[in-house]
């Protein structure tokens, strides 16, 4: 038998595992649990505790796979967390490990840290089961924005700071302060930019400048060597790593680290998404209903889309992160007849079962007949050119 773990209880609920073969099941939780250690330890205590890793969720990862080994007959065990992360995470790929997964998870080749830290695959694989590990994935100063804009009244203003901090990320002491002001209506929106900054630190520049990805337009960290490393994995592996912006880093302030992981780099789709949309006419609402969506487009003809855009990898594992959209009809202000699940169209450039995995295993979209899951490209293919041009906005 497997050790009782208190999570237990949640871990057996994780969606999408139910009625499955058990071994699957098992083999979803173990990973789950390692998935959510290794990011968990990145996320909170730095590179330095990956070195000498503890977290009560790779123990219990680790014990599983003890069992599983046993189970397969696998010949070498892991012999403690260091092992589990730097043996098992860091050089074996999905296949090599003693679990089973549905085929269309594609996780034969995948590692689980990549350069010392949590690849794509693994940070997926946690945001797929956010109710399991909601801690590790979600920032503490979203919620509190989020809370304040409604007790307020006033969810435009949490629109808006997530779209200033999608598009700022590095700022000027003069534009701080410019930033700050922005709505001095609202008493909280200064300290909530505060928050959202910090001085480049030392260690953060180079001879006084910081580097700024051309791909994504954040700052970059200023490796041991001298280069510069992008925060997005898209980047790092694209055509983008060698070819840096530099800015003067003296004085200035940078989004932190969480945002840029949090808001920004998802943010960067939704808003080229919603600039094109308002190119085409539509007046573009960004976050409506307090992120109940991405975006909400209506152009001067009444006709009315409400988009999420889902930038991910794996579409196995967006697959269960997909939610019910909103029932906006009649006279609400957000009104819309159609919704779109909308992925960047290079994710399924070469993956043409990209769409057909995402439909197969989403109970959202199945259950949903007036949401389709479609590439960006496609989406705005499907959208009226009205002529003039619409705008991209925060609220109603
Ligand atoms: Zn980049």
């Amino acid at each position: 038998m497997f050790p009782s773990v208190p999570a237990m209880s949640i871990l057996d609920m994780l969606p999408g595992t139910t009625g499955r073969g058990s071994t699957q099941r098992e083999s979803e939780v173990l990973l789950t649990l390692v998935a959510s250690g290794l990011v968990g330890l990145s996320s909170w205590q730095g590179e330095v505790n990956l070195r000498r890793p503890y977290d009560d969720r790779l123990q219990l990862g680790l014990d599983r796979l003890a069992v599983a080994c046993a189970r397969t007959d696998s010949s070498t065990l892991p012999t403690g967390i260091a092992d589990l992360v730097w043996e098992w995470c860091a050089t074996k790929p999905m296949r090599d490990w003693p679990l089973v997964f549905d085929p269309d998870a594609e996780a034969d080749g995948e590692l689980l840290l990549v350069d010392g830290e949590p690849s794509e695959f693994c940070r997926e694989w946690v945001r797929a089961t956010p109710d399991v590990v909601g801690d590790v994935h979600e920032s503490a100063l979203v919620r509190q924005v989020k809370d304040v804009a409604k007790a307020l009244g006033r969810p435009e203003l949490y629109a808006h700071w997530r779209l200033e901090l999608t598009r700022n990320t590095l700022l000027s002491p003069a534009e701080l302060i410019r930033l700050k002001n922005r709505f001095l209506d609202a008493a909280p929106w200064a300290e909530w930019i505060d928050e959202s900054y910090e001085p480049v630190p030392s260690e953060g520049m180079v001879d006084g400048q910081i580097a700024v990805c051309r791909g994504c337009r954040q700052w970059m960290t200023a490796e041991r060597d001298a280069s510069w490393k992008c925060p997005s994995w898209r980047c790092a592996q694209g055509r983008f790593a060698d070819d840096p912006e530099f800015r003067s880093a003296q004085g200035a302030f940078r989004l932190r680290a969480e945002l840029v992981r949090y808001i920004a780099l998802p943010g960067l789709p939704e808003l080229e998404l919603a600039e094109a949309l308002a190119r085409l006419g539509a007046r573009v609402v960004l976050y409506p209903g307090l992120d109940a969506l991405d975006v909400v487009a209506i152009w001067p003809s009444g006709f009315a889309i409400g988009v999420d855009v889902k930038d991910w990898r794996n579409p196995y594992l967006l697959a269960r992160s997909i939610k019910r959209f909103p029932e906006w009809t009649g006279a609400h202000p957000y009104a819309y007849s159609q919704g779109y699940i909308a992925v960047p169209t290079d994710r399924t450039r070469g993956k043409d079962r990209y769409l057909r995995i995402l439909g197969r295993h989403s109970s959202a979209l199945s259950t949903q007949p007036q949401l389709q899951a479609v590439t960006i490209d496609e989406l705005i293919s499907r959208c009226p050119d009205e002529g003039v041009r619409g705008e991209v906005t925060c609220g109603p």
